[in-house]
């Protein structure tokens, strides 16, 4: 038996050619998270009606609910009312009043319709029209007893309004859907995977919320699940386990959700009334720009070139914090050691200096970041 959830399926050559990067997808996740509707498989298709078809059928065999975005505009590459057509066994139909919605928005845009912008005026049979007031392609849903089609233009802000619209409230009402999901980002650094794994692994096989991390270059997310509801108790819930997690981790946590390492370190500095300056090498100025722009008390930053290693880190910290007039200094140089990137870090404040090295075995083109992370948290830790 079919259960409850959603697929979607993004339609468009480009996006398998890899020339346009699928931000729908996305989008859509994050908004059938939030009405508590399950999603598990995505696809995507190029614009061509038969397998466009193909995708519909094998998605709505598994899935109340399959969403489309993209392939709805005036050209014969827009394959999405057709492959919708196809996948029912149903013919287009002509719909005047669909025709009249396109030719008044043309209109109110100061543009004449072409004869192919009527193309946009044929449905599949059966479908209900999404008239689309902020562009030119309507959308359109198909309620059958297979499930429920929704097809959505791949242009992103057209399909968020229709999504938000039209298709949220549809689907709550439709599946009588009454319960949310919530999800709360726990931000980490300076510890890695395995240690955190160690500490919260029982917590990792909860159901309800549940409990989940991923790796960046330097710091881990620990991503916490709940499903409720009401958004109340759902927050209520992810509270509980995340006054756990704080409990073990400490000050591993040094925010949450959209909260920026950078930010959190600098304002770290702020509040001592102190600024702070950068000195990098084998960094490609990734430090410094990480901290360009989190606030007045970033005093700057210099990168020096490899040659100039041999000189005394210490005094060249010592003269850019004078020149900048920054009580913080942090100077870091990257180099390599057969398959392991070596950090070496000055790090000096009023309550005095740290010298210290640390190493990173991850992928190469990560090293810099991880050496930002390295920084930002150092800071972090040291001044708060
Ligand atoms: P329109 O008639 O307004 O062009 P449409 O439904 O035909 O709408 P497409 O032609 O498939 O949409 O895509 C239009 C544009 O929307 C693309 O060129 C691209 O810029 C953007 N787009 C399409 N699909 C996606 C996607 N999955 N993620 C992000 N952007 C997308």
């Amino acid at each position: 038996m079919k259960t409850m959830e959603a697929e979607i399926i993004t339609i468009g050559t480009e996006l398998l050619l890899g020339e346009l990067i699928d931000t729908n997808t996305r989008k859509i996740a994050y908004a059938l998270r939030d009405i508590g509707l399950d999603l598990y498989r995505t696809s995507t298709v190029g614009d061509n009606a038969e397998r466009i078809a193909q995708a519909i059928r094998e998605s709505i065999s598994r899935a109340q609910v399959v969403i489309t975005t993209g392939g709805l505009g005036p050209t014969v590459d827009d394959a999405t009312r057709e492959g919708v057509a196809l996948a029912f066994g149903v013919p287009t139909e002509y719909q005047p009043e669909l025709w009249e919605q396109i030719q008044e928005r043309f209109e109110r845009f100061g543009r004449t319709p072409t004869e192919n912008n009527r193309r946009q005026a044929f449905i599949p049979r059966g479908a209900t029209a999404i008239e689309n007031p902020i562009g030119t392609a309507p959308g359109f849903m198909m309620d059958e007893e297979e499930g429920v089609v929704i097809a959505l233009p791949g242009v992103p802000a057209e399909m968020q309004y229709l999504l938000e619209s039209v298709v949220l409230p549809f689907l709550r009402q439709r599946l009588k859907l009454n319960e949310t999901i919530k999800t709360r980002l726990l931000r980490t650094s300076g510890v890695g995977e395995s240690w955190l794994d160690d500490h919260i692994h029982d917590l990792e096989r909860l159901h309800n919320p549940t409990v989940g991390l991923a790796a960046h270059p330097g710091r881990v997310d620990i991503r916490i699940t709940a499903k409720a509801e009401t958004s109340e108790e759902a927050e209520s819930m992810i509270e509980q386990i995340s006054s756990t997690i704080h409990d073990r981790l400490g000050d591993a946590i040094y925010g949450i959700d959209d909260a920026s390492l950078e930010k959190v370190a600098l304002d770290s500095v702020t509040e001592h009334g102190w600024r702070l300056a950068i000195l990098e090498s084998g960094t490609g100025g990734v430090i410094a720009a990480g901290f360009s722009d989190q606030g007045s008390s970033f005093a700057g930053g210099q990168v020096l070139p490899h040659a100039d290693l041999a000189r005394d880190l210490g005094k060249a910290l010592s003269d850019l914090q004078e020149e900048l007039s920054a009580q913080v200094g942090l100077a870091l140089t990257l180099r390599t050691e057969g398959e392991r990137h070596i950090a070496d870090v000055i790090l000096r404040t009023p309550y005095g200096e740290e010298r210290l090295e640390r190493s990173y075995g991850g992928p190469p083109t990560y090293a810099a970041v991880w050496a930002l992370s390295l920084a930002a948290n150092l800071i972090r830790r040291r001044l708060s």
